[in-house]
């Protein structure tokens, strides 16, 4: 079999002849612990959900989902355990872990097996479609939330020492489904059973039915900026998703430099969990982070477009006065607007229809952000896409006004992170 040539910088296979296993033949069976774990939050989720629905156990649930999907399962689960991409204390490695199992997937060194198992399928020139998301979509569902894989001959995955026997992580290994017992019991004191249906049961319930319908799209459809030759499957971006998945979404990027603790890595990429790295390295808990840059180069990896040559672009925060200067172009003189966008979260024809008829939006995949031009006044980021929406009448301005203050500031703390990243 032909092997990818960074296989022997794979950490976690073994180098024993054998070691690779055959991840083609296996058996896909019913794992009864798994299902029923899933069957039973969902049933509670929509049950429970139903019953004792408030916007209170609402904001429960969307806080939690937000808490555990960025700081667990992006940062500690996948960026930390699985690729270790960057350096933390030893007590905030614990709690972003800790807070991963929280997403109720499973233990942390089941989760870094499964992952590595999968990562090192996909790089061989096929494997079983368990391993590659290759069944139709409903079938792909049952499989990954109700089933496992058995291989004939697995792989030999040797996890490292240090994470292996950590007794932390055996422990939390043990017990991953009654870990949920802590916050269950929290937040049965402070709103009783629907900040516990809303804030357990239904919050496993989209982090794993998340987890799965990510994993399905991002092996089957969306952009790429790089193809790996010689692999059973391609990943692929879904940049609409890169805000609730925390910015796991580019999983082409992943899949091109997958050690990077960076997944959004091209012009107008999204990526929360990079912004909340850079915003912990500031605050001097992060250290050492792994880009794309730091890893070996890969000979497979083929750039198929322009954006994949391209370095990440820092953006240069507009000045308030640019600001105020398109505002009066814009609402008083009536000047026309250009918007230039790389248009990866939006499509261009989502963001003309957004924004009023006299906007011309310009697809330009080279530019590091959106931005709206009047006349030689140039406003990047959100606020510029606020002022494009309002040009579109006196609601849309005004709702525009509104929102201008909140968008200024989060352009200021996102330039100030990463000037320093
Ligand atoms: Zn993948
Ligand atoms: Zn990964």
């Amino acid at each position: 079999m032909d092997v990818p040539s960074d296989l022997s910088t794979f950490r976690s296979i073994g180098t024993a002849p054998g070691a690779a296993g055959d991840v083609m033949r296996g058996t896909v069976r019913w794992a009864p612990a798994k299902s029923l774990w899933v069957a039973s939050m969902a049933s509670l989720a929509l049950v429970g959900g139903y019953l004792t629905f408030s916007w209170a156990a609402v904001g429960v649930f969307a806080v939690s989902t937000a808490l555990v999907l960025l700081f667990g399962h992006s940062l500690g689960s996948h960026r930390k355990l699985i690729h270790n991409s960057f350096d933390c204390p030893q007590w905030l490695e614990y709690l972003l872990v800790y807070l991963g199992v929280q997403v109720g997937l499973a233990g942390p060194l089941g989760l870094l097996r499964q992952h590595d198992l999968r990562d090192h399928a996909q790089r061989q020139p096929d494997c079983h479609p368990y391993l590659r998301h290759g069944r139709s979509f409903l079938g792909d569902g049952w499989w990954q939330l109700h089933c496992e894989l058995v291989l004939d001959a697995p792989p030999d995955i040797a996890l490292a020492p240090s994470v292996e026997n950590d007794r932390f992580y055996r422990f939390l290994e043990r017990t991953w489904m009654l870990q949920q017992l802590p916050p269950a019991v929290l937040l049965y004191l402070a709103g009783g059973w629907p900040f516990v249906i809303w804030g357990v049961c239904a919050r496993i319930t989209a982090g794993v039915t998340g987890h799965w319908l990510i994993g399905y799209f991002a092996h089957n459809h969306g952009g790429m900026h790089n193809r790996i030759d010689g692999a059973a499957v391609q990943g692929r971006n879904i940049g609409w998703t890169s805000l609730l998945t925390m910015g796991e979404s580019w999983h082409n990027n992943h899949h091109a430099y997958p050690a990077s603790a960076r997944l959004g890595l091209y012009p107008g990429e999204w990526d929360p969990g990079w912004w909340m790295l850079t915003l912990l390295r500031k605050l001097g808990l992060v250290t050492r982070i792994t880009l794309p840059a730091d890893l070996p180069p890969r000979p497979e990896r083929q750039a198929l477009d322009a954006a994949a040559l391209l370095a990440p672009v820092p953006s240069t925060p507009s000045s308030n006065w640019a600001v105020l200067h398109a505002l009066r172009a814009i609402l008083i003189a009536r000047q026309t607007v250009t918007l230039r966008a790389p248009c990866v979260n939006l499509p261009p024809q989502r963001l003309a229809a957004l924004c009023g008829a006299g906007v011309a939006v310009q697809h330009l995949p080279g530019l590091g952000r959106l931005e709206l031009a009047v006349g030689e006044t140039v406003v990047r980021g959100m606020s510029g896409v606020l002022l494009g929406i309002a040009t579109r009448g006196r609601a849309a301005a005004l709702t525009a006004l509104a929102l201008l203050p909140l968008a200024l500031a989060v352009e200021t703390v996102r330039a100030r992170v990463e000037t320093t990243a």
